[in-house]
């Protein structure tokens, strides 16, 4: 305990710091830690979809730490290291303390923040010390969480504490809610790691020393951009990176990422450039080849769609902490829909819905969904996603099985008929709907939108309906909400038109 006192008086000024994220930024990769330092304004502000997931990442840390009565959240913020350690120190102190949120810890140049630290009294004859427990939205255990736990604990013992164990505690999808508190045991489940970490910090020191020979360079470690940029998670210096890349880069190139390896290693560095013979997947050669094609099947595979032809999209959430009774963390819960129904006659109608309040969403938005498509005609889709909603919308809510069940046998999924019979170059081997639709049908973008993809609409909906108060910030939610859920089905109604016309089906 002494140690960890003294060491908190250091002054942390003339001592060169890295902080537990820049460790983990050090070891994807160095050049992304020295940017990190040395150029923060060179890194992609991240979108709100991932914001989003921060928040919610927060909301579990908080609901985490209610598992641990009586425990104390060190208030300092991370700016005011110096406060962060002189409050955990004295509550180290205090005996009464069962538990420290949000513990600062500093040794060996680092600086870190442990989630959870559990003062764990010893039995008679034995050492007491503290359970280390890092809380994680995720739902399982990654080896970039060893890593984290390996730093962490590197510092704790560092100043002199004793930790008895090393635990992650993460979500448990196992878990079913009933109505009622959240029974925080079954959420949370709590994994001890001590084993694993402990292999892991024997490398820590090593990893810190060159990562601090890397950060007194003049210029950045000359690191090409390549797979490792995307893992453990995506770099916020790739647009940096990459900025002067050809167009036809060989990174680019979709599909298996060992086949990109095996040609960045052969010398290859553009997809044009890829040897003839090379063993490539339908979609790489395709892209390889570059030129737009249209499958003699085409037309007769469009044929076989019945009139009224209804186009429909799902919008989902997955909410961490579940509220709804028998749902589980992060099911995805259908909470929008959108139809557009074309008749033969090509007359187009739209309608579409948006559950807007906190109450459960699933009955009223698949009573609502049924009386919009009917007992008739085809159910165009784009992915399989939709189906498997509506398989979970049957289970869920008995009464209306029969009718959903009739309605999963009318789905008509446009993906893998584009897949299979058409290519245009502008796709970049993405048969994603946002790269086919600009592809195909050039004046209908996603551009315009305040919402541009799926993820941001979920994490916009968690906003309207979870947190935000101000009602003109929640109705402009609302309106970029359906006019995104209604560009998709509007994209299919004009992707179908466009392709017949490749097909040679003008007018039919
Ligand atoms: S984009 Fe890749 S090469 Fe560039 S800093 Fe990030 S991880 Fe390193």
């Amino acid at each position: 305990m002494t140690e960890f006192s003294d060491h908190a008086a250091v002054s942390l000024s003339k001592v060169p710091r890295l902080s537990k994220s820049k460790f983990l930024s050090g070891l994807q990769c160095h050049k992304r830690l020295y940017l990190e330092v040395h150029h923060p304004s060179l890194a992609t502000k991240p979108d709100a979809a991932t914001q989003a997931m921060f928040d919610m990442g927060t909301e579990v840390g908080e609901l985490a730490r209610s598992r641990f009565a009586g425990g104390t959240l060190v208030t300092a913020g991370y700016r005011q290291s110096e406060a962060a350690l002189a409050q955990t120190a004295a509550l180290i102190q205090d005996l009464t303390v069962p538990a420290i949120f949000e513990a600062a810890f500093f040794y060996g140049g680092v600086l870190v923040r442990a989630d959870i630290l559990e003062r764990i009294q010893a039995a008679e004859g034995q050492s007491s010390g503290w359970r280390l427990i890092e809380v994680k939205s995720s739902t399982k255990v990654k080896d970039v969480h060893l890593e984290d736990l390996a730093v962490q604990s590197e510092v704790i013992l560092g100043t002199g504490l004793t930790l008895v164990s090393v635990c992650l505690m993460h979500i448990n999808t196992g878990y079913e809610y009933r109505d009622g508190p959240i029974d925080l045991t079954e959420l949370f489940a709590i994994q001890d790691l001590s084993e694993a970490v402990a292999q892991r910090r024997a490398s820590v020191p090593e990893r810190l020393a060159e990562m601090n020979r890397v950060l007194l360079q003049a210029q950045p470690p000359a690191i090409e951009p390549d797979q490792h940029c995307h893992t453990p998670y995506d770099c916020p210096f790739w647009e940096h990176c990459t900025k002067d890349k050809p167009a036809r880069w060989i990174h680019y190139l979709p599909g298996s990422k060992q086949v990109v390896g095996q040609l960045t290693q052969q010398g290859v560095t553009t997809i044009d450039e890829i040897p003839a013979g090379t063993k490539l997947s339908m979609v790489q050669r395709r892209v390889k080849e570059d030129v737009e094609w249209v499958s003699a099947k085409l037309g007769p595979v469009l044929k076989a769609v019945q009139y009224p032809v209804h186009h429909l999209d799902f919008e989902t959430v997955m909410l961490a902490v579940p509220r709804f009774s028998e749902t589980r963390p992060y099911q995805a819960l259908p909470v929008q829909w959108s139809n557009h129904i074309e008749q033969a006659t090509g007359e187009l109608r739209h309608e579409e819905f948006l559950h807007k309040d906190v109450s459960d969403p699933r009955k009223v938005l698949a009573e609502a969904l049924l009386e919009s498509l009917g007992e008739r005609g085809s159910i165009c889709v784009y992915s399989p996603y939709e189906r498997s909603i509506l398989e979970q919308l049957a289970a869920a809510i008995p009464s209306l099985k029969p009718a959903l069940s009739r309605i999963i046998g009318r789905l008509w999924d446009l993906f893998p008929i584009i897949r299979d019979h058409y290519y245009h170059p502008a796709f970049g081997g993405s048969y994603s709907i946002k790269s086919v639709l600009p592809a195909i049908v050039p004046s209908l973008a996603y551009d315009d939108l305040a919402i541009k993809e799926g993820g941001h609409a979920a994490s916009q909906y968690y906003r309207m309906v979870f947190i935000e108060t101000d009602w003109v910030e929640r109705a402009t939610i609302e309106e970029a909400l359906l006019r995104y859920c209604a560009r998709d089905t509007l994209a299919m109604v004009e992707l179908r038109r466009a392709l017949k016309e490749k097909a040679g089906m003008k007018g039919e």
